[in-house]
């Protein structure tokens, strides 16, 4: 399987002023910081993490819809980080987003038909009879009938609006698309429709996704690989069986705990450490590995030294100190070869 998205060392440092009226001091929000991975063509990866964590920053990152403060990002092979708007133009085409708030999202003033027809006038088509078909076979594939296109976002349910969203991402037919937690403002009964339709068309289409969601439970369904980020950074990623069964951070071990077991049998079986407080502001991120206020597995190592993200085993990366301590782990190979981070 070949890297179609791979990205080294990004970070997104977002000034925050203070100081009174002059507003001088300038803090650095350190949103995203040194994350490495890569994705292969036609896979999902699933990126989960609390709110705050810098996921959908480092959504928007990937495709370039903010400016990074530092690292690389290859598309295809191409580095696209500091590729001018003209040259970044192709690009474009082959890589979208699906946003969380499918209402927010879209125009209350379009019709659903101006709503998905508009990123192709962006890329240069005419408002003809064939982008009028390509709209048509849009919501053909995502569900809706043919008669959408003459309403405005308001008349549709949120799973309704949600399958416009979706067309409107995939009307240039790209490649890789972020899904920025597209079924949280969705009802539960509608969030299995909307994953479930995603799974098809990228069965369909051959797309490959970064799947963005807290819900470990949506991640679980649809990702072949899954990155755990705590305040800014990838703490763990490994496939999705793995990190499920085996899980070595003691931060993704207190997400997987956190899950509802449905079979009373199975409750009980495995980790289920609790982790207590909020997470820190990433504005004054704690030293060392980022954890460590709220880790019941701290030593003082934790709150002196960055822990590198190492392989524990082909493809299962973990930024923790209990790795090297527990047993030789080796530089991780950050997103070079296949399945790998
Ligand atoms: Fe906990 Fe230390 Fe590992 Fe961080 S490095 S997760 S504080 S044991």
């Amino acid at each position: 399987m070949s890297v179609l998205v791979e990205v080294s060392g990004l970070s997104k440092h977002f000034p925050v002023r203070s100081g009174g009226l002059f507003r001088r001091v300038v803090t650095p929000l350190r949103a995203v910081d040194d994350v490495s991975f890569s994705i292969n063509a036609g896979e999902t990866l699933g990126l989960v993490g609390e709110s705050g964590c810098g996921k959908s920053t480092l959504g928007r990152l990937l495709i370039r819809l903010i400016e990074p403060t530092g690292g690389r990002i290859h598309f295809d092979g191409q580095e696209i980080t500091g590729l001018t708007a003209s040259a970044m133009r192709p690009h474009r085409r082959a890589m979208q987003i699906v946003f969380q708030d499918p209402y927010g999202a879209l125009n209350p003033r379009m019709m659903v038909e101006d709503i998905i027809m508009e990123p192709l006038l962006i890329h240069g088509a005419k408002p003809d009879a064939e982008s009028r078909r390509l709209v048509g076979e849009m919501l053909k594939l995502v569900g809706l009938p043919a008669r959408a296109r003459d309403r405005f976002p308001h008349e549709f349910s949120g799973g309704q609006r949600q399958r416009v969203g979706i067309a409107r991402a995939l009307v240039l037919r790209p490649r890789f698309v972020v899904c920025d937690e597209p079924v949280s403002a969705l009802d539960v009964s509608v969030q299995a429709q909307i994953v479930n339709l995603l799974q098809d068309l990228q069965t369909e289409l051959g797309l490959t996704y970064l799947f963005i969601a807290h819900d470990l439970s949506v991640v679980k369904h649809i990702s072949d690989r899954v990155a755990v980020m705590y305040l800014g950074r990838v703490v763990e990623i490994a496939d999705k069986k793995t990190i499920y069964a085996n899980p070595q951070h003691p931060y993704t071990q207190a997400l997987i705990g956190a899950v509802p077991v449905l079979n009373p049998r199975a409750r009980g079986r495995g980790r289920r450490q609790r982790i207590t407080g909020d997470i820190p502001s990433a504005l004054n991120p704690p030293s060392g590995c980022r954890f460590h206020t709220r880790c019941p597995h701290v030593m003082p190592i934790c709150k002196e030294q960055n822990p590198p993200l190492l392989d524990t085993a082909v493809g299962h990366g973990v930024a923790c100190h209990l790795m090297t301590l527990g047993s030789a782990g080796k530089q991780a190979s950050g997103g070079k070869g296949p399945g790998a981070l």
